[in-house]
């Protein structure tokens, strides 16, 4: 059936008893990241400020990651 969604107002198509629209989903929007909040590297365990979603590594770690797993050779 066709619902308006509580948030953004537009009419979208739901089988379910759904409130949002796919793109106001809740569930939609866990999956995504906060930015700027805090989250441990996962190599050394250093508190980081996450700046990018895909962040999971410290400066440092980082740096030793991509100069031992980007070389080709
Ligand atoms: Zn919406
Ligand atoms: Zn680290």
């Amino acid at each position: 059936m066709i619902k308006q969604c509580v948030i953004c107002d537009r009419e979208f198509y739901s089988r379910t008893n759904a409130k949002f629209c796919p793109e106001c989903s809740p569930r939609r929007r866990k999956t995504t990241v906060e930015l700027g909040g805090l989250m441990k590297c996962e190599m050394c365990g250093k508190e980081i400020v996450r700046t990018v979603a895909t962040k999971r590594y410290c400066a440092a770690c980082h740096e030793f990651i991509r100069r031992h797993h980007g070389q080709k050779k």
